[in-house]
């Protein structure tokens, strides 16, 4: 007889803590002090040790391996809904598929404040009405414009609206050139779902800080609608407050970044995810999930349509869709009226030096000629490019000295902000050092900051242009809290001639006054060991090429891309405005040489305050591994190699990758190999790992 048989009072459940142990936690439930039976995704408070901790209700059991006497109680019920079985199966999914225990996975899904005890009378006295919902009823009334669609918009939303209706999974690509009008298009269809009562959708974007103007326009597409936002930026009680909303269902649209694959409601009915190919739905430290491919694995558990958005999908998605297993929808024109594609220049700085032109600053003749052509007719100019501060390192001439960050195998970037102190600082590991006066290896005087960063290009156009309002927009001058908004306001407004920016300026932002954008320093990535770089910049280039947009003065906008490699693909596709020409030559190299979507990969990462701990552990590991009966032969191991970036922070690390055609065997050997790394783990001391699926850095 069990134990549950026995007693009608009692039950046993096992529980989901937050804690790298891969198991549940058996507890007493007693039913008279709780006052209703356990539910699977309910928030639970329990004693562990001689804490109180929160844990998550994964099932309900007969009897526990252990002595029933010596369970401790379940001591309360958070005041919430519990979580979707959706979401709990995820979790569960995500356990097993990234080798993490189903707490690791679960319990940071839930809002800082859910996960303490004494949070929970607070939150249960929530402020009920929406900011938002007062905000934006009256706005609407005279924003919303009757927008016409074209007939691709239109076959798409009937598409979708189909799928939705016929309640089937199914896994859409929507790919379509800025301004085809892609947003537009799965609102209308979201509108659709909407209408069906008590229905929910989720909207996933890259940075929601970034795009104000999307949460405007779902806003103003969804007056009706209660909507909330998830992102890391929200304070606590928020992000609780936004939580419960989406858990009970009040919430309709929750629109949110990566996290919000991991919320829990109970009536989700379709999945939007915007710029797809973005690497930040990548998480990249405790569980390291990919969060797109989460939101497809959940909409097929609820078997609901999912849309993927992407005007440079990722090579993965466009092979899918390509190979029919996701349907493709494709918007081929620019939707908005007067939108034209830009006339993009590829400038062969080869040829621009040979003409006499020194190229010191690293602006060739023609784009400076058209910044002052464009500065003449009042029109904005963009300067992209992808790295921040002044010179990316300081360089003695007299020793070679160069400005190594002390914890990371790193140059320390030069910071030299105007009106500021200057400094030298690490992007890896956040160390900043003051300027040394004199070279610290040979005494030289003479320091020389090599290369350029926003800062320098910044100072070299007001130097050229002292008459132009120019504007820096990186991680710097972005930093507090709404300052971004504010720089992206006075753009629209006019308040800049000249932009000079990262790739926070490519993303989501359409500025309608700006004529010419030039890329000045985009080779670097070309020569990348990561394979997926040239993929990357690719999908940087059309993006920052898509804020171009179009005036009455200026005619069609212009691109202006200066390079020493002017054949590479990326240059090429780009300026025949050939996404998918780009995409199926990457695939046939990729086809070629085996690499992902043709095979899966694993990266297994050790670090250690030496980089022969952390070489041995994963040696020593990966053989015992491979010794093992049940091992599978299919499966590639790469040797055991230092990381390109050997030092971070301190820390020395290693690697190996796994490659498999076949996902199950690669899932067997991670198994094996994860024991195998457990075991090593203890006989040594100090050297931490992590297993990475589908890395997409490597
Ligand atoms: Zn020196
Ligand atoms: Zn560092």
């Amino acid at each position: 007889m069990s134990f549950a048989e026995k007693n009608k009072k009692q039950s046993i459940v096992q529980v989901a803590i937050d804690t790298p142990v891969n198991k549940l936690f058996d507890y007493i439930w007693d039913h008279e002090s709780l006052g209703s039976s356990p539910q699977r995704g309910q928030i639970i408070s329990i004693e562990f040790g001689k804490k109180e901790l929160v844990g998550v209700v994964i099932k309900e059991i007969e009897n526990s391996e252990f002595d029933i006497q010596k369970l401790k109680h379940v001591t309360g019920i958070a005041p919430c809904t519990s979580i979707s079985e959706d979401v709990i199966g995820m979790a569960e999914f995500s356990s097993v598929y990234y080798q993490k225990s189903i707490g690791e996975v679960l319990l940071p899904a839930i809002p800082k404040y859910w996960r303490q005890k004494e949070k929970w009378e607070l939150l249960s006295k929530a402020k009920r009405k929406t900011k938002s919902a007062e905000k934006k009823n009256h706005r609407n009334k005279e924003e919303q414009k009757v927008i016409h669609l074209n007939d691709e918009q239109e076959t798409a939303i009937a598409e979708l609206v189909k799928a939705s209706q016929e309640k089937k999974f199914e896994t859409y690509l929507l790919q379509g050139v800025t301004g085809s009008g892609k947003t537009l298009t799965y609102l209308r269809w979201l509108a659709k779902v909407l209408e069906e009562e008590n229905s929910q959708v989720l909207i996933m974007v890259p940075e929601i800080n970034l795009t104000p103007q999307l949460e405007e326009s779902v806003r103003t597409a969804f007056p009706e609608s209660s909507l909330i936002v998830m992102h890391s930026g929200l304070t606590d009680r928020t992000r609780a407050d936004n939580w419960l909303k989406a858990n009970t269902g009040e919430a309709k649209i929750i629109l949110g970044t990566r996290m919000a694959v991991m919320t829990s409601m109970p009536n989700l009915r379709a999945i939007v995810v915007d710029e797809e190919h973005d690497l930040s739905y990548k998480q990249q430290e405790g569980v390291r999930y990919s969060a797109r491919d989460l939101a497809v694995w959940r909409a097929k558990k609820l078997e609901v349509p999912i849309l993927l958005v992407s005007a440079t999908p990722s090579l993965e998605t466009w092979y899918r869709a390509e190979d029919e297993k996701y349907k493709k929808l494709s918007l081929n024109n620019r939707a908005a009226k007067n939108a034209t594609k830009p006339i993009i220049d590829i400038v062969d700085l080869n040829i621009d030096r040979q003409s006499g032109n020194k190229n010191e600053h690293g602006f060739s003749a023609h784009l400076l000629s058209g910044i002052a052509k464009n500065l003449e007719l009042g029109l904005q100019t963009l300067i992209y490019i992808n790295r921040r501060g002044y010179s990316p390192v300081l360089n003695c001439e007299a020793c070679s000295w160069v400005s190594d960050c002390l914890k990371c195998s790193a140059h320390m970037v030069l910071h030299r902000p105007a009106g500021e102190r200057s400094s030298l600082c690490c992007h890896h590991c956040g160390l900043i050092r003051s300027i040394p006066k004199v070279c610290p290896s040979c005494g030289n005087s003479d320091l020389i900051p090599l290369g350029k960063g926003t800062q320098k290009v910044e100072e070299f156009l007001s130097q050229q242009f002292p008459q132009a309002k120019i504007l820096r927009i990186d991680a710097d001058t972005t930093r507090k809290k709404g300052s971004a908004e504010e720089l992206f306001g006075s753009i629209h407004d006019g308040d800049a001639d000249i932009i000079v920016g990262t790739q926070m300026v490519t993303k989501g932002h359409d500025y309608q006054s700006v004529a010419l954008v030039g890329v000045i320093d985009a080779d670097a990535s070309l020569f990348s060991q990561d394979y997926r770089a040239a993929e990357r910049l690719f999908a940087q280039l059309m993006q920052v090429t898509g804020r171009a947009g179009r005036s009455e003065k200026s005619g069609a906008s212009r691109v202006v891309i200066q390079t020493r490699y002017p054949s590479a693909a990326p240059y090429k596709y780009l300026q025949q405005d050939d996404v998918n020409g780009f995409l199926a030559e990457v695939c046939e190299e990729r086809k070629m040489v085996g690499l992902p979507p043709f095979s899966y990969q694993a990266l297994i990462h050790a670090e250690h305050k030496t980089l022969m701990a952390a070489i041995d552990m994963l040696k020593d590991a990966s053989r015992a591994a491979q010794l093992s009966e049940a091992w599978p032969q299919n499966v590639m191991m790469s040797d055991v190699v230092p990381k390109t970036m050997v030092r971070l922070a301190g820390k020395e690390r290693a690697q190996i990758l796994m490659e498999c055609v076949n996902r199950q065997s690669l899932q067997y050997a991670l198994e094996i190999f994860q024991q195998a790394l457990t075991e090593q783990n203890t006989k040594r001391k100090g050297v931490g790992w992590y297993i990475e699926r589908d890395p997409v850095q490597i």
